[in-house]
């Protein structure tokens, strides 16, 4: 028997369900095609993801196969070369995924099995409904549902494989030209990760022995590391939610970690499970805002705000301290995604689209559902929205949450040695202070680009207009 086995957003041999399947069968051709429409960054993590796989495939005396090419014609072709009697898969759940999956069932109809599985998530999102059999709009009682439901679960093992015994030839992984070389932009990203597997299983296994234990209070504070930083590694497949999930609540349940640490992280992965949720039952949320009344919101579009917001220019410290660590790590501490993404939402009135598209671009974590469902949530068009009229002030929220400066000092050294009564409003210190701490605004540190009372008015008065 031979299983051809795709595989897109599961870059990983434990607990993987289509490998599991195949392997079980027989032999398996394991084979992923390259993808169209990731960001930069994205690729640089896929390129040392697929490099990891292929070594650990090598290990077992299996051959990853790469191709490129419209997926459909490309697995059917090599369905055929192998003589493979299946065709198995994890299911992803974006709308293009979905369609995919259900075109190729289709096609092999009657000539080649095929099978789908659930590789990443803890619920099929059809699986859960309200009791009027509509879906979930809002978080808690999504959450809820699921975790009453959730069956215990077991881990699926590394397979034992059968070696490859077909002379198929792999595509050459360095000639797909996923590393960035004019300018090689990525040193900074690969300082702070390791993709792969092997480093996705480290960074939960620390994560569980030491740095949940300050996941509840501090998972806020972005100078410190204190969340799991697993965000990559689930968008790659490279580890299971499962796994997150059997791990945590057996570290839960030894007293390891405690009840307030387990459960707020693990509802942080429920948030990955709402944001696929949304897609599967609402896929024109990529496009589209979630709530219609936002069709007609008043968006403003000027390159400069949105330039100087790519940059980290805004003259707001903690949105340019963002900015900045995304630019150079490839990711960006959660509460600072919240922040700078309302600001160029609200304080600069930019389509959330915009700000998207740039994290899809920089972000390591990339990731179709998150990107979608968090945006909307920060324009206040999203399902279970922060309203409209909550404006974040980015002056207080960086003197409330990096209340020592010291993340906005790594980020923004230019303001390195201002004292923290003017750190997070440069523009209000005098003349003295500044030249003290070495900063001339409007030349090596930006006056404010927007207004921050008068921004946040005008945002009022947008959102006004489409309240009717
Ligand atoms: C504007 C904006 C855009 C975002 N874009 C992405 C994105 O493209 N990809 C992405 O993975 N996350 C995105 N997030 C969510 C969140 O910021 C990251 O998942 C988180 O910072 C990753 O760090 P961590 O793994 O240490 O998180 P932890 O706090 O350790 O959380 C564990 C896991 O839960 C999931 N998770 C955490 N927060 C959220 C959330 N709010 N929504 C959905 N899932 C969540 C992630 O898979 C994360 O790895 C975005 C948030 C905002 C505000």
């Amino acid at each position: 028997m031979q299983t051809l086995v795709w595989l897109r957003e599961d870059l990983r041999l434990r607990d993987n369900p289509a490998l599991h399947y195949g392997a079980a069968r027989g032999e398996i051709t394991p084979v992923f095609i390259y993808p169209e429409s990731l960001g930069g960054a994205s690729y640089w993590w896929l390129h040392h993801s697929l490099k990891s796989l292929e070594m650990a495939f090598a290990e077992k005396e299996v051959r990853l196969i790469l191709r490129t090419g419209e997926p459909e014609a490309v697995l059917l072709e090599l369905a055929d070369q192998v003589e493979a009697d299946a065709l198995v898969w994890n299911r992803v759940y974006s709308p293009k995924g979905i369609e995919q999956g259900a075109a190729l069932k289709e096609s092999c109809a009657g000539s080649i099995e095929t099978r789908s599985f659930n590789g990443q998530l803890l619920i099929e999102p059809t699986e859960v409904l309200t009791k009027q059999s509509t879906p979930f709009k809002v978080f808690t009682p999504f959450w809820r549902n699921c975790v009453a439901n959730l069956q215990p679960k077991e881990m699926l093992d590394i397979p034992n494989f059968t070696p490859t015994s077909h002379s198929i030839e792999s595509e050459n992984l360095d000639t797909w030209g996923l590393l960035p070389t004019t300018p090689d932009w990525s040193a900074g990203i690969a300082e702070r990760w390791q993709p792969g597997e092997e480093g996705a299983q480290q960074r939960l296994a620390v994560f569980l022995e030491t740095v949940i234990s300050k996941y509840a209070d501090g998972r806020d504070v972005p100078s410190e590391e204190n969340t799991s930083m697993l965000s990559p590694h689930l968008a790659f497949g490279e580890i299971s939610s499962k796994q997150i999930w059997v791990d945590t609540q057996e570290a839960m349940a030894s007293r390891q970690v405690s009840s307030d640490n387990g459960k707020k992280f693990l509802s942080e992965i429920g948030w990955r499970e709402f944001s696929r949720y949304l897609l599967v039952h609402f896929p024109h949320i990529t496009k589209e805002p979630f709530n219609t009344k936002f069709e007609n919101f008043p968006w403003h579009s000027d390159s400069t705000l949105l330039a100087a917001w790519q940059k980290g220019q805004t003259g707001y410290p903690i949105v340019d301290a963002g900015m900045r660590e995304l630019w150079a790590t490839g990711y960006m501490h959660n509460r600072v995604r919240m922040i700078t993404a309302s600001f160029l939402c609200k304080h600069c009135l930019t389509h959330w689209h915009e700000g998207m598209e740039w994290f899809w671009d920089t972000l390591v974590d990339a990731d179709i559902a998150n990107n979608t469902a968090s945006w909307q949530w920060v324009a206040g068009s999203g399902a279970d929205a922060s309203p409209y009229f909550r404006i974040f002030n980015p002056i207080l929220q960086g003197e409330k949450f990096d209340k020592h400066g010291e993340y906005i000092k790594r980020w923004v050294p230019e303001l390195a040695h201002l004292g923290s009564k003017y750190l997070n409003k440069p523009w209000e210190a005098d003349e003295e202070t500044l030249k003290s701490a070495g900063i001339t605004l409007g030349v090596n540190y930006p006056m404010p680009i927007v207004e921050h009372k008068q921004a946040r008015q005008l945002a009022l008065d947008a959102y006004a207009s489409i309240k009717g």
